[in-house]
C-alpha cells in the first residue's frame, strides 16, 4: 500500500524536455538527466545549480568549488512540447497493438520516444 506511493509512476522520463513552472528557475527549460522516482524529484541539465565544495582527490579531481545540478521537485516541472512551444499536460494514448505512448494533451504530438 505504502509501496504504491514509493513506486509512483511519473510521466516525466530521462531525456525529456521539461519546463520549470515554479521556484527560482521558473520559465527555464532543460533536459531531464535523472528521475529520482522514490524521492519524487528530477535532475535537469544546467538548472537549479548549486555550488559544491569538494576536497581535492589527486590530480584528476583538484577539488574546489564546482557547480552541480540539484534535484527539483517533480511537481515543479512540466513536459515542454516543442510544437506548442509551451509546458503542457501529458496524456497516455494506447495504440492498436496495445502499446502506450505519451502525447501532448494540447496538440496530440507524441512526447519522447517511448
Ligand atoms: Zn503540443
Amino acid at each position: 500500500m505504502a509501496q504504491a506511493k514509493r513506486t509512483a509512476k511519473y510521466k516525466i522520463k530521462k531525456n525529456d524536455m521539461v519546463m520549470v513552472v515554479s521556484g527560482r528557475d521558473r520559465g527555464k527549460t532543460g533536459k531531464v538527466m535523472r528521475v529520482l522516482r522514490e524521492r519524487g524529484r528530477v535532475v535537469i541539465e544546467r538548472l537549479n545549480m548549486v555550488k559544491r565544495h569538494s576536497k581535492a582527490r589527486g590530480a584528476a579531481s583538484p577539488g574546489g568549488i564546482v557547480d552541480k545540478e540539484a534535484p527539483l521537485d517533480i511537481s515543479n516541472v512540466m513536459i515542454f512540447c516543442e510544437r506548442c512551444n509551451a509546458p503542457v499536460r501529458v496524456g497516455i494514448k494506447a495504440a492498436d497493438d496495445g502499446s502506450k505512448s505519451r502525447v501532448c494533451r494540447r496538440c496530440g504530438e507524441a512526447i519522447g520516444n517511448d
